[in-house]
Order: structure tokens, then sequence, then C-alpha cells
């Protein structure tokens, strides 16, 4: 599978994993991934851990000891970002943010992009309206769910509004802005590769992102420089 849309921003092409990790601009230049005591305490506070195999403390050392097969692993997409690990981890490590370098390198090469469709709805829902909505899976686990009383809430919504004294909804013109953002950002290339099952043609290793669009918090982060 051939790389296509690499941010080199979010995955710079290192020799290893914990590399690639570090110099990820979704990483601070504090973590502390080679401060790892293999303590557990992210696995103990991790939700995901109590009711499935994942173990960010396993999903770690994998990364520290550079075992490419992470990222065909399932488990890494089990987490869901609620950052206990984060703030249990006595080292200043950050689990939860490798985990979404890690997932991100994996559809880099095709891995797991069937776990993207949720996500590209509320993307293309975004470049059409504007505005950010629940994409239908959810919309369906929340009526199994919640049952009939939600979806009557929903539906109700404007008059509980009215009743609560609150304006309609007024969704603002925003979506020419909206589209410029996922425009510059590469939304649309990638959203056409997704759709596509991860065929299609190659684009350069980076957005069309200038770094200046993107927010850098550091000037070490400014060309991510694998090994320094
Ligand atoms: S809590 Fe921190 S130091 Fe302990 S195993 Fe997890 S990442 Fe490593
Ligand atoms: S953020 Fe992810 S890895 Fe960290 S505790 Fe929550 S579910 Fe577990």
């Amino acid at each position: 599978m051939m790389l296509i849309h690499v941010n080199k921003y979010d995955t710079p092409e290192c020799e290893t994993l914990a590399e690639t990790a570090k110099k990820s601009i979704r990483t601070p230049d504090s973590l502390g991934l080679d401060r790892c005591i293999q303590c557990g305490a992210c696995t103990a506070s991790c939700p995901a851990a109590r009711f499935t195999d994942y173990s960010p403390r396993q999903l770690v050392k994998r990364v520290l000891e550079n075992d490419r097969s992470v990222l065909e692993d399932e488990s890494i997409w089990s987490c869901f970002y609620c950052y206990s690990c984060n703030l249990r981890c006595p080292r200043n490590n950050s689990p939860v943010t490798i985990v979404q370098v890690l997932r991100q390198m994996a559809i880099n090469e095709g891995i797991g992009l069937e776990r993207l469709a949720y996500f590209v709805e509320i993307g293309e829902y975004l470049a059409e309206n504007g505005a950010s909505k629940i994409p239908g899976p959810g919309v369906r686990n929340m009526e199994r769910d919640l049952g009939e009383s939600w979806i009557e809430f929903k539906r109700d919504l404007e008059s509980i509004r009215a009743e609560l004294g609150l304006k309609p909804r007024d969704i603002r013109d925003t979506g020419s802005e909206v589209r410029a953002i996922l425009e510059g950002t590469g939304f649309f290339e990638r959203e056409k590769w997704i759709r596509a099952g991860g065929r299609g043609n190659v684009s350069a290793l980076s957005h069309s992102a200038s770094p200046e669009t993107v927010n850098r918090e550091t000037a070490s982060h400014e060309t991510p420089q694998c090994g320094v």
C-alpha cells in the first residue's frame, strides 16, 4: 500500500516509532516516552483496558521496542481519548497521544480505513453546512440505547428551546470558512482516498497547509528532525 497524503508534521518519517511519536506535532517536547518505567498506572486507570485486551503500558513498550506490528494491532483502536493515562503517568508520558500518532501511521499505510467512515461523515457534513453533527451510526446507537424518547426529544428540540426561552438554532454562514480550512488541511483529498478504500493518486509527503498555518508550540517543531 502506497503512502498518501502523509502529513510530515503529524507523522514525520523517522527511523523508529518512538522518534516519530516524539517528533509529531501532537506531542510536547516534554513527553516522557523514554522515561516510561512500565509501572502500569496507565493500564490500571484505562477504562478500555478493563473491557478489552488493550493495554497502554504494553503499547508504550512495543513503541520503545520499535515493534511495527503494533500498527496492525486492532487494540490501538480501543482507546477513546479519556486521557486518564495522561493524568496518571508518573513520568509525564502520554499513551493517549502516542496512540493517536500510531493510528495516523496505520491510516497512512491503509490500515483501519473502515474505522474512519464515521468521522468522514462528520467532515462531509461540516464542509456542507459549516456545523458538526452526530453521524448516522451514532444516531442509531443512541436510538438503540435511549429508545424512542430520545428521538422524540430530538424532533421536539425547537419547541423545547422555545419553552426555555431560547432562540431558534442559528447555523451561521460559516460554510465557506470551514470548507477553506478543510481544503487547506487536505481533508477532501483524504476523503476521496478513504472512500476509494485506499486507492488513488499518491500526493507529496506533506499537505497543502504551510508551516505558518500550523499552530506550533515550539521552534524545535518547525521542521521535525528525527533523532535530534
Ligand atoms: S503510567 Fe507512564 S510510566 Fe507507567 S507504564 Fe504507563 S506510560 Fe509507562
Ligand atoms: S486515553 Fe485511551 S489509553 Fe488513556 S486511559 Fe483513556 S482509553 Fe485508556
